[in-house]
C-alpha cells in the first residue's frame, strides 16, 4: 500500500499517513516542556535499531507503529523528535531521517 505523505515510515505501515497530527502550527502557546525525556529516545533508539525500511518484516512495522505514535504523541505537545534530536540526540538523526523526511 501506498501513501501520499511519501513518509518511508507511513509507507511502511500502510494506511493513511502516521505522522500526521490533524493540529495545525500556530496559535496555541506552550506550556509543555520543550524537551523530550531521555528513556523516550532510549526507545526510540531501540525502535529505529529495529526498523529496516529496505527489508519491512513484522517486527520492523510493528516498531515503525510504535514510533509514529511517540512521534504523533510528542508532537501535539510540540515537541519535533527530529528537531530535538537535532540537538539532543544528533546520533538518531540518520535513522529518523531515513524514516521521517518525505521522499523527494
Ligand atoms: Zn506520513
Amino acid at each position: 500500500m501506498t501513501t501520499d505523505c511519501r513518509h518511508p515510515l507511513c509507507e511502511l505501515i500502510g494506511g493513511s499517513c502516521s505522522l500526521a497530527t490533524g493540529r495545525s502550527r500556530g496559535c496555541t502557546p506552550s506550556l509543555t516542556e520543550k524537551k523530550i525525556a531521555p528513556d523516550l529516545f532510549d526507545e526510540v533508539r531501540e525502535l529505529v535499531a529495529v526498523i529496516d525500511p529496505s527489508a519491512p518484516d513484522e517486527r520492523g512495522r510493528a516498531a515503525a507503529i510504535r514510533l509514529a505514535e511517540i512521534m504523533r504523541r510528542e508532537a501535539r505537545n510540540d515537541r519535533h523528535l527530529l528537531a530535538l534530536a537535532r540537538t539532543d540526540e544528533p546520533d538518531l538523526v540518520p535513522a529518523l531521517e531515513q524514516l521521517c523526511l518525505r521522499r523527494r
